[in-house]
């Protein structure tokens, strides 16, 4: 992928890439929505990455080209500003742009930009994350900014949050830029301290991208946001305001009568998840795999049912799913309203068993499901 980067760059500006970064995808483990509640997951790094490739130019213009779109956009650097809904994904790698100068990266000059990509976007492996800590990867090496990693995580976070316009919490950005071979990430959201849980060797990830996505996917993800904050602020009431992680279940059960129902409902789920992650990373460690597959399935049933952020056809690929011996559990992974479900697996499931999946899928709703095994891989580098 690397030399087609360059040869293309070549085509594209006439010049040569002087760097070139990666960033995978990732996949949610266990944890739904716990992350901007300041609780506590679990995804993985993928192997399956947005690579992009950068040269200086000798004038002020940052050029962004995308192998999808094949059009140049030009901005000068002193002119930064939200990028209309023609050329939203600029917003992401310009975004990343603005806040490494706020963080103190300087930039006298502009850059040539062109990304590749073997993940496919928008359907729940966060492609926006790893276009995001590429460009930040990339662009600290061209302009020689000396910048830890959690913070061109959280410069990543920020640009999607304040310039995209996207209230994610850590997980996307923190599982592309800590992602470890062969291990999950986990993340206490509150201290955003990252550490890395032992997957055993013999399981495997299979993804079922239900390639349905709801049109206001944003708008809901925003409604769940906003519930939440209500939820951890009616509990808070009468003392500083606090995240939905400080909160257990008796703290819910004494203000239910002052809550919205739906507000109600958010909250015992995050509270819950929160608990779940803890339990399922006990159990990796304890190469206990059957209790964090059961653990999947009970985190996708609170998605259904109290988060109420799954759909008919991520519940019907999670029970197919879980039918098969070989499965250990399932839930689906991502914000929800569509996207892709994840299924844990040994290593005896096979293509065969996910295509009978993805028959029954097809058979029920006329859809063909995009299939694909992947492992834990790599973070965010330099390459
Ligand atoms: P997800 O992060 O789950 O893939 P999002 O809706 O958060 O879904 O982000 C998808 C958006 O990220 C795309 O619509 C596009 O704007 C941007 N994006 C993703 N990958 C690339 C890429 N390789 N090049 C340019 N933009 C990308
Ligand atoms: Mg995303």
């Amino acid at each position: 992928m690397k030399e087609t980067l360059a040869s293309n760059f070549e085509k594209i500006y006439s010049q040569k890439p002087e760097v070139f970064a990666q960033a995978p995808g990732r996949i949610e483990f266990i944890g739904n929505h716990t992350d901007y509640n300041g609780g506590y997951t679990m995804g993985a790094a993928i192997d399956r990455v947005v690579m992009v490739a950068l040269a200086k130019r000798t004038d002020t213009l940052l050029c962004f080209a995308s192998a999808k779109s094949g059009e140049i956009v030009k901005i000068d650097l002193k002119d930064i500003k939200k990028q209309p809904r023609e050329y939203n994904w600029v917003n992401y790698p310009l975004g990343v742009f603005k806040f490494l100068l706020e963080a103190g990266m300087k930039a006298d000059t502009g850059f040539n930009m062109l990304d590749m990509s073997n993940l496919p976007a928008g359907s729940g492996l966060s492609s926006s994350a790893a276009i995001e800590l590429s460009t930040a990867f990339a662009l600290c090496k061209l302009y020689g900014f000396e910048c830890d990693l959690k913070t061109k995580v959280r410069i990543g976070r920020k640009c999607e949050n304040l310039f995209v316009g996207m209230p994610c919490g850590i997980l996307d950005q923190g599982v592309s830029g800590f992602g470890k071979k062969d291990a999950l990430v986990f993340i206490d959201c509150k201290s955003e301290e990252f550490s890395n849980a032992p997957l055993p060797q013999e399981c495997k990830f299979w993804l079922f991208n239900s390639t349905k996505k709801h049109a206001l996917v944003d708008g809901m993800y925003e409604a769940r946001h906003n519930e939440c904050m209500e939820a951890a602020k009616i509990l808070s009431e009468g003392g500083e305001d606090r995240l939905l992680r400080e909160f257990s279940i008796a703290d819910l059960e004494a203000k239910k009568d002052k809550m919205s129902a739906n507000a109600y409902k958010r909250a015992k789920h995050i509270i819950e998840e929160n608990r779940r992650v803890l339990e399922a990373k006990k159990a990796l460690e304890a190469d206990d795999i059957k209790t964090v597959g059961k653990l999947m399935v009970a985190s996708h049933e609170s998605s259904r049912d109290l988060f109420e952020n799954s759909c008919p056809e991520l519940d019907f690929l999670v029970a197919e799913a879980v039918k098969n011996p070989h499965v250990y559990g399932a839930r689906l992974s991502g914000g929800g309203f569509g996207g892709a479900v994840l299924a844990l697996t040994d290593k005896d499931f096979c293509e065969t068993d996910a295509q009978k999946i993805a028959e029954a899928y097809q058979n029920k709703f006329g859809l063909k499901p995009a299939v694909f095994a992947c492992s834990a891989g790599d973070g965010a580098k330099n390459i």
